[in-house]
């Protein structure tokens, strides 16, 4: 009796702190925005973007394949589009056709701010240019929708930027606070000759920028689970990107008397052990930050979970994990893509590779997770080599709290409102990252509205972006430029 007693007063207590917890756990949201003036650029912004999307700035590894005439009209066109900011604005190019540009501010006490771009593209893979409703290269609009290679990703951004500039600049806006634009060429293959070869030079020249503004995040539309309507995702984070390869070496022979294992078993054992045993899930890479903006705005048994993230972590975690995406940004992903052994079916496989692609999670490191795959093969059979080709550490958590971000935020709320804003992690690469030495507050979000048939399109077939969501996209990027002023 005295047990049931002190069992049920243990119970009200607990249901009073997950209570108290609740009420507690306020908004975040900015309230009572006003509706930022329109901009009035017309379809003439729409036939600039055009004329953007007919140049062929593609990007391939093999740089030798890069069609530099297309790059070299790429400018021509910019300083034929934007006379005032060609006239105005400082401008420097970075091996070629790296772009930055900047607004002299009137109070030099204000730290600058960086808005960032990038106008190559991805190709069109072969066999799938039929499957487009329109060229992707031909600038063409049919209900209400541009279509084209880089409508999304990302010479919507860098265009509706310039816009915003250009229309400023026209109507005699003169900024306090210095706006630098940049605008890389080679996003899509590394960035090391663009956004990498920028930030050195900022970096070398001591700037201190106040925030940078990247793609990496976007307004979903159909929300996100347990939040039916539309998220503004600003990512304060990145993961970061290495692939590792486990070889063995065996002595071969004919394949009638075989060992009790061969190369090719080997390496699939080793493989089978990395995925059986997944990197630990956490919250705090950018998810408890994004609890407490999204929590608060859900219907109450969920409001109620976010609200005691100390109680009900551990089943956060269980349910995010059961899909791929909530899964990736829990954790760092795990990806066998590549497995090469063998020659011929009666012959014992020599040598055998896998190459394992790891997506890392803030707070760990390439080196890190080196050592984990070691310790979880754990056979000296195998030699684990990083591929040092491509690797890219996972970028610092940038501040929810910064000045940055809340007047994106603010700016967001005013050009789109009923969004609810919230921070995120970006789970691809963005050219951001080379910025992480000049600045600790990076955010990465485009103000294009796309719903989960839309993500698809981006590097994928039918990229396009509606007309009214382009102007949006200006005046976006106006309202933010003026927003940051103080
Ligand atoms: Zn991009």
């Amino acid at each position: 009796m005295k047990r049931l007693r002190w069992l049920l007063l243990g119970l009200v207590i607990l249901i009073s702190v997950l209570l108290v917890n609740m009420l507690r756990f306020s908004s975040k949201q900015l309230t009572d925005v006003p509706p930022p003036p329109a901009v009035s650029v017309g379809d003439s912004a729409v036939q600039r973007l055009v004329k953007a999307l007919q140049l062929r700035t593609v990007s391939f590894t093999d740089y030798a394949l890069t069609d530099t005439t297309q790059f070299e009209q790429f400018l021509g066109l910019l300083q034929q589009s934007f006379p005032q900011i060609h006239q105005q604005l400082k401008r420097e190019t970075f091996n070629r056709y790296g772009l930055l540009y900047e607004w002299k501010g009137s109070n030099s006490a204000l730290k600058p701010i960086l808005l960032m771009g990038h106008y190559d593209v991805v190709p069109v893979i072969q066999g799938t240019q039929n499957m487009w409703k329109k060229p992707p290269f031909a600038g063409l609009i049919e209900g209400g929708f541009l279509y084209g290679r880089g409508t999304l990703d990302d010479k919507s951004s860098v265009m509706a930027q310039l816009e915003a500039v250009e229309w400023l600049l026209r109507t005699g806006f003169q900024p306090e606070r210095t706006i630098l634009l940049a605008y890389g060429q080679d996003e899509e293959v590394t960035g090391f000759r663009g956004a990498q070869t920028i930030a050195a030079e900022l970096e070398r020249r001591k700037i201190a920028l106040e925030y940078v503004l990247d793609e990496g995040g976007v307004l979903k539309t159909d929300g996100i689970p347990g939040l039916n309507q539309p998220v503004a995702l600003i990512g304060i984070g990145e993961k970061g990107y290495a692939s590792i390869e486990l070889t063995t070496v065996s002595k071969g022979g004919h394949s009638s008397m075989p060992p009790k294992q061969t190369s090719i078993g080997l390496v699939a054992e080793a493989v089978s052990k990395l995925e059986k045993n997944p990197f630990p899930a956490r919250l705090d890479a950018g998810l408890d930050q994004m609890f407490t903006y999204i929590g608060p705005e859900m219907p109450l048994g969920q409001r109620l979970v976010f609200a005691n993230q100390w109680l009900f972590a551990p089943l956060i975690k269980q349910i995010m994990a059961q899909s791929n995406s909530g899964n990736a940004t829990l954790r760092t992903t795990t990806a066998p893509t590549i497995f090469q052994a063998g020659v011929k079916d009666n012959v014992l496989p020599i040598e055998a590779t896998a190459t394992i692609n790891f997506r890392i999670l803030p707070g760990e490191t390439v080196e890190s997770v080196a050592e984990r795959v070691r310790e979880i093969v754990d056979d000296e059979r195998i030699q684990v080599n990083v591929l040092k080709k491509f690797i890219s550490q996972p970028s610092p958590m940038s501040d929810p709290n910064a000045l940055g971000f809340e007047r994106i935020h603010q700016t967001i709320k005013g050009v789109f409102p009923g969004t609810v804003v919230t921070p995120y992690l970006t789970l691809g690469g963005t050219d951001s990252r080379f910025y992480a030495r000049v600045c600790p507050q990076i955010f990465r979000f485009s103000p294009t509205p796309m719903n989960d048939e839309d993500t698809q399109r981006v590097h994928g077939t039918n990229e396009r972006i509606s007309l009214n969501d382009y102007q949006n996209m200006i005046r976006f990027y106006a309202t933010l430029i003026r927003n940051s002023q103080r």
